[in-house]
């Protein structure tokens, strides 16, 4: 008998989500370009006693042969090129109907391009956001799909049923077409990066301006994940602060190198918001201090020259910490939600922003409690910015004072908040009704004659500047 569905790139991802399908009962046709891999595979699969569930092919056609019409084939490859090249190698071998599900971290433009390119041809392409990493992959995905909605019917049950569980229902949708699910999966990310960013920020000041050890901080983050903050990254961190260096016994954050990378899609969501408009200061400020955590060079000469800051304290309670963190994540979330929701009028998505709450809040990197909010306060309103939906009115007040704070005591004691800071720069600045944008308005027109408005009067006024300056 035939497979119900087929993948292709038995690397860390693909054999896992293999895996994860064969353990939900789907039989699964796989295939490698290096063989040795698939040889791997099949020998994993026999050690879980999920053998039978396994189709391994070498040939590439007989591969395609081995699964059941219409098809739905998944490749899990290296992101970029070798996408482009297995769409090519497959597409002699499809029949009009078929499905490709691209499940990596495509650049969702690319996304968009190759659902273009084989819509004409009858093959439907699905760009598919996977997040969780290899655990994730396995057991339990976060899942983002996007592109042709006839084929997904066709691969629902199984990506559904491989994907991650709240309370029962699965995380994962069917957001939009063309280039929208990894879209979405590329501001995921861009969240991630805020989120990780604040949470070291919040690190930071306990280190420097509390004088607290690794221990002590990983303890504050445990009792933290009792609470609001309650999340996979915060419990996490808890256990990267906990954690000792058998070779010396000191804690292990204290050796770790403080230079973070990355591999793109952070700056994919920050240069996505500034071409749509729509301002994400918390994912950028978080994308620049990776960047700047890099230039470690840089950073040792820089602090030869301005001399280290005080290691003071700050006078700021942990209660005042933990609030202020809450603050900068709910700005955080405003933004990669907006950012979404004007790529979704722009392309035509109509992305669903309470569903996608809902499919993060299992399996993904960000899971939380806070998205179990979110997707029920964005369930209840039409109201795109989260800073302007009721529940989150709020927390928002009860919080950004402490925020307002912390921001302060960063300021005086040198401590750098370049996320939380932005976070509350972009608050004040969004609940500010009088701006100062009349300012810039009166200095283009003086230098480019761009005009300018007065309510009462009219568009493209201009103002009877001097003609002669000292400059
Ligand atoms: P890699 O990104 O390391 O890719 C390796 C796989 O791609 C191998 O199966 C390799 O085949 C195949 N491949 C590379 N070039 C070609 C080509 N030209 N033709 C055919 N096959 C090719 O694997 P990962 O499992 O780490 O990731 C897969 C995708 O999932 C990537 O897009 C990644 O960004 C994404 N992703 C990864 C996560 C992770 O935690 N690792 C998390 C979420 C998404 P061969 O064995 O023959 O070399």
């Amino acid at each position: 008998s035939k497979a119900d569905i087929g993948l292709i790139g038995l690397a860390v991802m693909g054999s896992n989500l293999a895996l994860n399908i064969a353990e939900k009962g789907h039989t699964v046709a796989v295939h490698n370009r290096t063989t040795s891999r698939i040889d791997d595979f099949v020998a994993t699969a026999k050690e879980q006693g999920l053998e039978e569930k396994v189709i391994p092919q070498a040939d590439l056609k007989a591969f395609v042969d081995a699964v059941a019409k219409p098809r739905s084939i998944i490749i899990m490859v290296k992101a970029g090129g070798p996408v482009d090249d297995m769409i090519e190698q497959l597409l002699p071998m499809l029949d009009e109907g078929d499905a490709i599900i691209e499940c990596g971290n495509s650049l969702y433009s690319d996304t968009q391009r190759r659902f273009d390119y084989l819509k004409p041809k009858g093959i439907g392409y699905l760009g598919v956001g996977v997040s969780g990493g290899e655990e994730g992959a396995r057991h339990g995905p976060s899942i983002m799909v996007g592109g042709a909605k006839e084929q997904w019917h066709n691969a629902e049950t199984v990506l559904k049923a491989i994907s991650a569980k709240f309370n029962g229902e699965p995380c994962c949708a069917y957001l939009g077409e063309g280039g929208a699910g990894h879209f979405v999966k590329t501001i995921h990310n861009g969240i991630e990066y805020g989120d990780m960013q604040m949470i070291a920020e919040v690190y930071g000041v306990m280190r420097d301006g509390l004088g607290m050890e690794p221990k002590a901080c990983a303890e504050v983050f445990r009792k933290w994940n009792q609470g609001p903050l309650n999340s996979y990254l915060i419990e996490i961190t808890a256990h990267v602060l906990d954690a000792v260096d058998d070779e010396t016994g000191k804690p292990l954050v204290e050796l770790i190198l403080d230079k973070a990378g990355q591999k793109g899609t952070g700056v994919w969501s920050a240069i996505a918001a500034q071409t749509l408009g729509v301002p994400a200061t918390a994912i950028e400020g978080a994308v620049a201090a990776r960047s700047i955590s890099s230039r470690k060079d840089e950073r040792e000469a820089a602090e030869k020259v301005y001399g280290a800051r005080h290691a003071g304290k700050a006078d700021i309670s942990l209660e005042d910490l933990e609030k202020a963190l809450l603050a900068g994540k709910i700005v955080s979330y405003a933004q990669g939600f907006a950012v979404m929701a004007r790529a979704s009028e722009e392309n035509g998505w109509n992305l669903p922003l309470a569903e996608i709450a809902k499919i993060w809040r299992a399996g993904c990197i960000i899971r939380s409690r806070f998205l179990d909010q979110m997707s029920a306060a964005y369930q209840k309103t039409d109201t795109v910015n989260l800073l302007m939906v009721p529940d989150f009115i709020e927390l928002m007040k009860q919080n950004h004072g402490a925020l307002r704070k912390l921001v302060a005591e960063g300021a005086l004691g040198e401590f750098p908040l370049i996320c939380l800071s932005s976070a509350l720069s972009y608050f004040d600045s969004y609940r500010q009704a009088q701006g100062t944008a009349n300012l810039i308005q009166g200095q283009r027109d003086f230098f480019g004659a761009h005009g300018f408005e007065i309510v009462g009067r009219g568009k493209d006024l201009h103002g009877d500047w001097p003609s002669t300056l000292d400059n």
